[in-house]
């Protein structure tokens, strides 16, 4: 299905030199299991503009070694930024935000519990560092610049090696006293169930994760198991049908509790699209008692790869309190023209 991008994720033809002069900049770096993206966000007025990306391999073996090459990556950016810049990273897994320690990282090899990150990085590049879990980046940009700008309450959904998410309430996200709110791959939904990688038993994350579809079928892939599923292969239409009712659960829940005006949902499963939606959305509704159903959205996320990177960055504006987000009139509805499943 065509979707209408209103933010141009594309590397500005003329570099990094080509911003206005005397915009502020931004460096989002988004560190996954096999690759590290990265983007520089430049803000004039008005909606912020990508003016660099890169991507490369994850090499470091260590905690140490993956900061270092995101130390490097963002390095390079800022000596190439004509104006001072702020750096803002995101790791997949738990990170708390306040002290910029890091918690478990299942998907990154070494041992992350209690490692200083934000000291680390910003010791080596020396500029304001920031640190935020990558699905809540993923959730922050999709919010502010993709597939649900102008939207009051979102939440966003990402689905891949796991069931990740994050939740946005005008422009900002809601962290909780903690700072770890909207972990959706965490909360419980069969008591007793199995262990899971956080060590509880049942989350929703041990239904809603690619090892899940792939154990079943003996697929390699979560993308093969969607493909045989609609090719009627029944192993494989049994795990699809197991994976998107545990996720309607896991959503009903979260609707349940705040009525967003929209889910969006991203990562390499959401590419299944109405073979994900349409029953996601059905056994969706038949969950929801408190709203009517008509009140129930969900959309594809919209900024594609990039999107954890870009969250990154609009991390490190907002801790510079360069962009003034928050400005009044800035959150009603935009009229974005995006897929969406109502
Ligand atoms: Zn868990």
């Amino acid at each position: 299905m065509l979707i209408h991008n209103p933010y141009d994720v594309e590397t500005t033809p003329g570099g990094p030199g080509s911003a206005p002069s005397g915009a502020t900049r931004f460096v989002g770096v988004d560190v996954g299991g096999t690759n590290i993206k990265s983007v520089v966000l430049s803000q004039a007025t008005g909606t912020p503009e990508v003016i660099e990306k890169a991507e490369c391999a994850t090499t470091g073996t260590t905690p140490v070694e993956i900061l270092q090459q995101v130390a490097e990556i963002a390095r390079g950016h800022l000596d190439r930024s004509a104006t001072p810049a702020t750096l803002g990273f995101s790791l997949p897994g738990a990170v708390d935000r306040r002290t910029g320690v890091t918690g478990v990282m299942p998907n990154l090899p070494g041992v992350w519990h209690g490692v200083p990150a934000v000291d680390i990085v910003s010791g080596i590049t020396g500029v304001q560092t920031s640190i935020v879990n990558d699905a809540r980046a993923f959730a922050l940009a999709e919010s502010r610049l993709g597939a649900a700008r102008g939207l009051r309450v979102v939440v966003g959904v990402t689905l891949g090696t796991g069931l990740g998410g994050g939740i946005v309430v005008n422009g900002s996200l809601l962290e909780g006293t903690s700072g770890f709110a909207g972990e959706l791959g965490h909360q419980i939904v069969s008591l007793g169930g199995a262990r899971c990688g956080c060590g509880n038993r049942g989350c929703a994350e041990t239904f809603v994760k690619t090892q899940a579809l792939v154990t079943a079928t003996g697929l390699p892939s979560a993308q093969a198991v969607f493909r045989s599923a609609a090719q009627g292969e029944l192993a494989a239409v049994s795990a699809v049908g197991t994976y998107i009712a545990h996720l309607a659960v896991a959503l009903a829940n979260v609707h349940t509790l705040l009525c967003p005006d929209a889910f969006v949902i991203g990562g390499g499963i959401a590419e299944a699209e109405a073979q994900l939606f349409h029953p996601l959305l059905d056994k969706m509704k038949a969950l929801i008692m408190f709203d009517h159903p008509t009140s129930v959205h969900l959309r594809k996320a919209m900024l594609g790869p990039w999107a954890g990177a870009i969250g990154a960055a609009l991390v490190a504006s907002d801790a510079t309190a360069a962009l003034s987000i928050s400005s009044a009139g800035r959150w009603t509805r935009a009229g974005v023209d995006s897929v969406e499943w109502a």
